[in-house]
Order: C-alpha cells, then sequence, then structure tokens
C-alpha cells in the first residue's frame, strides 16, 4: 500500500466518515439528514497564553468541537497530546454521539483536545492551562450545553481544576459541567473503574455468545493506562488469562497467564510494568498478532490497519481505545470472522457511569458503589444485545450494525423535533 493511503486510511475522521456512509447507506438515510450528521455542528479553536514556570509565556492550541446536541447535551472527553488535532477532535467527537446513542442515554457528542506534552509540562503548567482553557470555553460549557470528562492524558486532578474554574465564573458550586471528577467534590463511585469493567462485561457477553469458557479465555491488552489497567485487573479476577501486556516502552508474555495483582503492585512500587519478574519481554508489535482468544486495544487509534490485520489471530476484538481499527481493516477482520465488539460499544461503560455522576450531581444524592456498576451492567448487557441483534437481523458486522443503530435513534430525534429555521 502506498503512504499517501495509509495516511489516509489513518485518518480518525476519514475512518468515522467511511463508517458513517456505509451505516447511513444501508439505512437509507434521506439526503438532508445524512449531511446534517456527517459534520460536527460546532468547531470551537483556543489559543490559550500560559505562563510557564520559567517566565516565558507560552501559546498553545486547544479545541472543543461538538458534533450533536440533538439527543441532550454533549459530552465527551478532553484529551492532552501532542499530535491531537481538528481532524481527530472530529472523529472522536462524532463517535461521542454514536457511543452514546448506543447506549441509550440522553447525551450527544462532543470531544475536546489540546495541542502539549503533558509529560514536559509541571502540574502549576497544566493547572493554569486547564483553567483558562476553561475560561475560553465558558459560554460553550455547562451542565445542560457540553459536560467534558477525562480522556488520553487527563485526569481525576483536571477534571476538579474545569469544575472549580467553571464555578468561580458562574459564582457558584457547579459540580455537574463535568464528570470523572474525585468523589469529594462530585465523582461517581465506580467511575475510575468504569470503561474497563464495561469491557469486561462485553467480554463476558461475547464468550458466552461464542460458546466458550472465562477460565481458557486467552487475553492480550494493548495500554495499561485507564481502560486498559482495569480491564486486565477485573478480567483476570473474573477468571480470564491474561497472557499479554503492551506498554509504551515494550511489551509483556506468559503463555500461563500474568498475575495481575502482582503486576498492579509492581507498577504501584516502580512507577511502570517494565522490568515485571512474571514475564518475558515481548515486541510490543508483535504482541498484538499472537495467538490469543480476545485482543484488547485499549490506547489510541489505529493499531489494526490494513498493514497487520490479516496476521491478527483473535476470535474477539475489544476495542477499549476509540477507533483502534481503520475502516480497511474491518473488510480483512470481517472476511476472518474476527468477532468485533466496536469501541462505540466497547467503551462505552465510561460515559455511562458518568452520566450516573451527572445524575447524582444534579440530584445532589450519591449512590452506593454496588448500585453504580449494577446500573452499568444492566446498560451494557442491554446495548450488547442490541447491537448483536440489530447485526443478525439486517445481515451486517457488529460495527455498522451499532453505528446504523445510534445513527438511526439519532435521525429520529431531528425528525421528531425538527428543523429550527
Ligand atoms: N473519554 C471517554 C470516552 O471516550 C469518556 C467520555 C465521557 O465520560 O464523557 O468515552
Amino acid at each position: 500500500m502506498k503512504t499517501v493511503d495509509l495516511e489516509q486510511e489513518t485518518n480518525p475522521w476519514e475512518a468515522q466518515a467511511a463508517r458513517f456512509d456505509l451505516a447511513a447507506h444501508k439505512l437509507n438515510l434521506d439526503e438532508g439528514l445524512w449531511k446534517v450528521l456527517r459534520s460536527p455542528s460546532r468547531e470551537i479553536i483556543v489559543h490559550i497564553p500560559v505562563q510557564m514556570d520559567d517566565g516565558h509565556l507560552e501559546v498553545f492550541t486547544g479545541f472543543r468541537v461538538q458534533h450533536s446536541i440533538a439527543r441532550g447535551p454533549a459530552k465527551g472527553g478532553l484529551r492532552y497530546s501532542p499530535d491531537v488535532n481538528l481532524d481527530e477532535v472530529r472523529a472522536l467527537a462524532s463517535w461521542m454521539t454514536w457511543k452514546c446513542a448506543v447506549v441509550n442515554i440522553p447525551f450527544g457528542g462532543a470531544k475536546g483536545g489540546i495541542i502539549c506534552d503533558p509529560h514536559k509540562m509541571s502540574m502549576g503548567e497544566l493547572e493554569r492551562m486547564t483553567r483558562r482553557y476553561t475560561a475560553e470555553l465558558f459560554e460553550f460549557i455547562g451542565p445542560e450545553k457540553d459536560v467534558p470528562a477525562p480522556d488520553v492524558n487527563t485526569n481525576e486532578q483536571v477534571m476538579a481544576w474545569i469544575m472549580d474554574t467553571y464555578s468561580m465564573h458562574m459564582r457558584q458550586t457547579c459540580t455537574a459541567v463535568v464528570t470523572g471528577k474525585p468523589i469529594n467534590i462530585g465523582g461517581s463511585r465506580g467511575r475510575r473503574e468504569a470503561t474497563g469493567r464495561g469491557v469486561q462485561i462485553v467480554c463476558d457477553e461475547a464468550v458466552k455468545k461464542l460458546h466458550l469458557n472465562r477460565e481458557s479465555t486467552r487475553v492480550v491488552i494493548q495500554g495499561f493506562g485507564n481502560v486498559g489497567s482495569h480491564a486486565a485487573r477485573l478480567m483476570a479476577e473474573a477468571g480470564y488469562k491474561i497472557i499479554g501486556i503492551v506498554e509504551v516502552g515494550g511489551g509483556l508474555y506468559n503463555k500461563n497467564g500474568i498475575d495481575m495483582a502482582a503486576l498492579w503492585d509492581f507498577r504501584q512500587r516502580n512507577g511502570t510494568v517494565h522490568g515485571f519478574p512474571g514475564a518475558d519481554k515481548y515486541d510490543p508489535a508483535e504482541l498484538l498478532l499472537v495467538d490469543c482468544d480476545i485482543l484488547i486495544p485499549a490506547a489510541t487509534e489505529n493499531q489494526i490497519t490494513s498493514q497487520n490485520a490479516d496476521r491478527v489471530k483473535c476470535k474477539i476484538l475489544a476495542e477499549g481505545a476509540n477507533g483502534p481499527t481503520t475502516a480497511a481493516a474491518d473488510e480483512i477482520l470481517a472476511e476472518k470472522k474476527v468477532f468485533i465488539i466496536p469501541d462505540i460499544l466497547a467503551n462505552a461503560g465510561g460515559v455511562t457511569t458518568s452520566y450516573f455522576e451527572w445524575v447524582q450531581d444534579r440530584q445532589g444524592y450519591f449512590w452506593k458503589e454496588s448500585e453504580v456498576n449494577e446500573r452499568l451492567e444492566h446498560i451494557m448487557i442491554t446495548s450488547f444485545d442490541d447491537v448483536v441483534r440489530y447485526a443478525e437481523t439486517h445481515g451486517v458486522n457488529n460495527r455498522i450494525a451499532a453505528y446504523m443503530l445510534a445513527i438511526d435513534r439519532v435521525a429520529y430525534t431531528i425528525r421528531q423535533r425538527g428543523i429550527y429555521a
């Protein structure tokens, strides 16, 4: 494949649009709504001045894209990364619209990003950048407008700064402006693990569907951040055999299963999974291609492409990350009959529990962790069943089924609301 094609293949916006067009075509979506839903409804670019620790002034570029508010306030994470760009944020915002519709929660979709390298910035610099970004977006975000959340390289602390900055401008504490907050300032129990827990729930359902059993199911997980590490721990506790972990800088492999409690403990003490004595070192790119039953890419986009899809050996691909598979790879995986649990379903546990957090903040009444987890399980299982049934009824793969279900729900709402002129 020529480089230029690979460039296009790995552009997240193209990846999203290719699936959207296919699903909209199969739905016979009318041309007008096709145009409405294909592009985001609002794109904001801000240039944020930040006083750095050494005294010089730096200007960071930030984005917030709101794809749709048809079904409720826009919802979606905020990522900090040197490579983030408008096309990526557009795609991620659209995926949030489809994700919220797949799990049937009353939100639209949005995403934010700031071009920066958070690993090279001090806490003070990150705080000033976050607060200024929030202030620049003040009139566009809010509990009823657009509710940010953590994503790649952002966390509970960043959410606390956003909540505080917004609240200072409002002259009152507004907890529901952001989700994924620390528990003592309006966060939800269970939110931290929610995406990983959701991945486990849909894997359980897929394992049942394919008549496998958990104890002999071998799992490889790419990424040991907020999604991958919790998925690995919870799945190991549930009896799965985690044979491979891929992290930035290397891979770990043990065909008899990695002791997850020991790995967590090791990372706690050493700040990294590398050097863990309970597994062999393995080439990270090759680890995606080892013989296993479930592969969980839980890092970033474009991990499974036309270049490696034919060598993937898993039976189930559960997408913990957003956009880990390109549209060209979809076709190859379909031929190989890989059972895909698409990102907009597989990683929806995070935003579903964000919804619970938003509801609890607005009620000012907080639920027990068991209650949060029970509600999450109900939504994830129902959504898994909806997608798989839709795929079987309409003779399409799981990914296109998820898109069709989501697009149909959003289009239905727009038809009901009508177009304001
Ligand atoms: N960043 C997460 C995602 O991509 C969570 C978004 C949210 O909770 O709003 O789904």
